[in-house]
């Protein structure tokens, strides 16, 4: 089991890597790179002020190099005016839900952020990228893959950047899985098993616990982080899977899913397993590769990630994911780059998400795509 440390290991800006820290894995040294950029910070627009916005995106945005708060949109008078206040926005660059159109005319702003709940993220995407402007999207990307691809399509006509907010992707613990994975450091991967989830104590009318706003329950939300574990230890695309359900809530969970148990099967008939969950607290990702093995725990949160490498310990810090995220798509819209969390990221694990509903479904195995 990997020990939990975090009282001891601070969280550092993307910025102050130490050398001896960016020698242990060369793919760190891009996010050397990603805070040494120098020139004009992109203005970032936020389009919904909820809890990730509020608590995470916000303050990541205080220690980003590339970029900053720029904008906001909100529907709610009252936080347009306490964000005005504490981030110090300017009236011009705050927008609601109906007049958001108008920031086309904005120069302010380079990049809009959107944190809303899923199913406004295509209307906020299409809408953003038509008023020229580059876009984050928040994950799960959309209800669905058809969704997706929609998104992707207008961003692409409108020449305009779409990525995910997947911001694990720039984690180091998370690029050393990525790296002993793709790369078989210790031979070829032999079984991969992971889970995501937390037990839903929040408010029983939420949004998220509603079909048509959130598209399902765990998968969508927690269940999305161990498709995309699996898919980049492996860096290959599953080809089928087939699921199972648990409900133990079923007044609560009414129209969304609780814990789903998955399997993946791979080119080559490789199957791995997966679990998420709106019932149980779950965070890991364990690899084994035939002389080897690897794991994180917790895997997927933004609390601290930790891990360990043959029972040894990662020596990684701690760091801001969504100042690393955030100032890497800025550097990417800058230099005209492509971001290696693009839609179609998204799209891929929208793509496994929707053929797990549908086994879910059809208690058969489904393909994938
Ligand atoms: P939230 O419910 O706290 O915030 C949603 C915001 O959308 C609120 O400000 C709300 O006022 C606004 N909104 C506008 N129209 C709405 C409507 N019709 N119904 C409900 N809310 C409406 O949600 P959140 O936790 O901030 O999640 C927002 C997005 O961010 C989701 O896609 C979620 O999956 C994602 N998220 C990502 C992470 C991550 O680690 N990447 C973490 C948390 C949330």
């Amino acid at each position: 089991m990997v020990s939990n440390k975090f009282s001891r290991r601070s969280f550092i800006k993307t910025g102050s890597l130490a050398a001896g820290v960016l020698a242990l894995n060369p793919a760190l040294s891009s996010l050397a790179a990603i805070s040494s950029k120098p020139g004009k910070k992109l203005g970032i627009a936020l389009v919904g002020l909820g809890y990730y916005s509020f608590g995470q995106l916000a303050p990541a945005l205080q220690h980003t190099n590339n970029c900053y708060l720029a904008g906001i949109v909100t529907g709610t008078p009252a936080k347009a005016v306490e964000w005005s206040k504490r981030y110090n926005i300017p009236q011009k660059n705050i927008y609601n839900y109906q007049n958001f159109d108008e920031i086309a005319h904005n120069p302010d702003i380079d990049i809009v952020y959107v944190v809303l709940p899923v199913f406004m993220h295509k209307e906020f995407t299409i809408r953003a990228a038509k008023a020229g402007k580059h876009v984050i999207c928040e994950k799960p990307m959309a209800l669905n893959a058809k969704e997706c691809e929609e998104m992707i399509a207008v961003c692409k006509k409108e020449n305009r950047m779409l990525s995910i907010g997947y911001r694990l992707h720039f984690e180091p613990h998370t690029m050393e899985v990525m790296r002993l994975g793709q790369q078989h450091i210790f031979g070829k991967v032999t079984k991969i098993d992971t889970g995501n989830g937390f037990t839903y104590g929040g408010d029983p009318n939420a949004w998220r616990l509603k079909k048509a706003l959130a598209g399902g329950g765990g998968l969508m939300d927690m269940g999305i982080y161990s498709i995309q574990g699996t898919r980049y230890t492996l860096g290959q695309e599953p080809i089928a899977v087939k699921a199972t359900q648990e409900k133990t809530k079923p007044e609560l969970f009414k129209e969304v899913d609780e814990t789903v148990f998955w399997e993946l099967e791979f080119p080559g008939g490789f199957k791995t397993t997966g679990k998420s969950s709106y019932n149980n607290n779950w965070s890991y990702l364990k690899v084994e590769e035939e002389n080897g093995k690897f794991e994180l725990g917790p895997a997927f949160g933004y609390g601290g990630i930790d891990g360990s490498v043959n029972g040894k310990q990662m020596p990684f810090p701690q760091i801001i994911q969504q100042a690393a995220q955030m100032d890497d798509f800025a550097n990417c819209v800058t230099q005209n780059k492509p971001t290696r969390v693009p839609g179609e990221e998204g799209l891929k694990d929208m793509k496994v998400v929707d053929a797990i509903y549908k086994s879910l479904d059809s208690g058969k195995w489904e393909k994938i795509g």
